[in-house]
């Protein structure tokens, strides 16, 4: 079905991401596999292409240009040609929002620059060691000293945790008069703040992803984002934007994975025939085609919801949670009809599968979407 919310700019800015990313990233994919890191010189580079926090004013290095189109459009490619990383749904998509709506004139000066030029990867740190899915019970805490907040704490899974220069950290608020949580600002080199080991991970691997210690950090009044006490209710108007995100990039690589996957069953023959024309294979593809279908038509509809501002809670929590199965069913099915070769890791549908289970996992489980589709019928 003929897509129906982009115009002539987008389509050009997708030939142009494409091209980049073709000549850029996927020659490097498997080094970055090998390192568990992407090159920065990369980051710098996109960047400079001007694929880094668009949504920034152009005075502060960007294009000024908040629609979420152009993120899904980077999205979409960087699941269909297979670039290894995380990092443009992580910092367009979910840091960038709290970076530009939340901040003060200075504290956009002092980061955008360096944020659109790529030379500060700015990184969001929610989840804890003790807590993932339940915020309210995040334990890091900062403390009000008279003059700055001291904080203390540990994070975990916090992607590109390692290459981080600006960490945006969710803490309990210790002050007189104030409840709640807040959301700090830390900066590479702050006293007190250390990087456990780049986790060990079963896909992604060429996303760094890390633990982050903070003890007794020194964070400047001016480095609180957002008024305090609020933290939760801030995490929480962003989070819908993050599950569209993933939502993007499911859908995307549940198409790449069928178009490779219809590849194969043409072209591999058992008992004298293409494994595709047996009914049993057909019918599965079938079935898979139809639904990644709809799952377009529906993702493309919460797009054009993101970007006139009606996106709700309930309608991105549903969105993530249906395609990213989805996502996993048809790769699964991929890899299933690759047979012995989809268990190769030569074969893209094999690092697709990896890659692709974490996403039921990550920026809320599917349980917890559940929960809040739940909450919204009136039970
Ligand atoms: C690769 C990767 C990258 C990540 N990047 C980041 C990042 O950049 N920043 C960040 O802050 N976090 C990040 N995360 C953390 C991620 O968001 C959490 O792992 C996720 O929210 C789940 O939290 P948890 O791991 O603590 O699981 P838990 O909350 O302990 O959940 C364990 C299981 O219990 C289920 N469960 C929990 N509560 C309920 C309930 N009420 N009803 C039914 N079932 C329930 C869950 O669905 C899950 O199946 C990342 C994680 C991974 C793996």
């Amino acid at each position: 079905m003929r897509r129906t919310i982009f115009a002539a700019e987008h389509d050009d800015f997708r030939e142009s991401v494409r091209g980049f990313l073709t000549k850029e990233a996927v020659p490097h994919t498997e080094a970055w596999e090998a390192a568990g890191v992407i090159d920065r010189d990369f980051w710098r580079k996109a960047a400079a292409q001007g694929y880094v926090a668009f949504q920034a004013p152009e005075d502060l290095g960007g294009a000024g240009i908040d629609d979420f189109r152009f993120n899904a459009i980077i999205d979409e490619e960087a699941a269909y040609t297979g670039t290894a990383g995380d990092g443009f749904a992580l910092v367009n998509d979910i840091v960038a929002p709290y970076l530009l709506d939340l901040t003060t004139d200075e504290q956009r000066e002092r980061w955008m620059p360096g944020v659109t030029s790529g030379d500060i990867v700015p990184v969001i740190a929610m989840s804890e060691p003790g807590t993932g899915s339940d915020l309210r019970a995040i334990a890091s805490k900062a403390t009000w000293k008279g003059d700055h907040w001291s904080l203390t704490g540990s994070k975990t899974f916090v992607t590109s945790g390692i290459q981080a220069d600006l960490v945006i950290a969710a803490a309990r608020i210790e002050r007189e008069g104030v409840e709640g949580m807040g959301l700090f600002a830390v900066e590479a080199g702050a006293e007190g703040f250390t990087r456990g080991r780049k986790l060990d991970k079963i896909g992604r691997k060429a996303q760094d992803t890390a633990e982050l210690f903070f003890d007794d950090v020194t964070v400047a009044p001016e480095n609180l984002i957002g008024e305090q006490g609020r933290g939760l209710q801030l995490l929480m108007k962003n989070l819908p934007q993050e599950r569209l995100s993933i939502a993007v990039t499911a859908v995307a690589s549940a198409e790449r994975a069928l178009e490779i996957t219809l590849e194969y069953a043409r072209s591999r023959n058992a008992f004298g025939k293409p494994i595709g024309s047996f009914q049993a294979n057909r019918f599965s593809l079938a079935e898979a085609a139809t639904e990644v279908a709809v799952a377009r038509v529906y993702v493309d509809r919460c797009i054009e919801a993101a970007v006139d501002g009606s996106l709700t809670a309930e309608e991105a929590a549903g969105c993530k949670y249906w395609t990213t199965e989805l996502q996993f069913r048809v790769i699964d099915l991929g890899l299933q009809l690759h047979g012995g070769y989809g268990y190769m890791e030569e074969y893209e549908i094999a690092r697709m599968w990896r890659d692709a289970r974490v996403q039921r996992i990550y920026g809320g489980t599917t349980e917890i979407m559940k929960e809040i589709v739940g909450r919204s019928l009136g039970l």
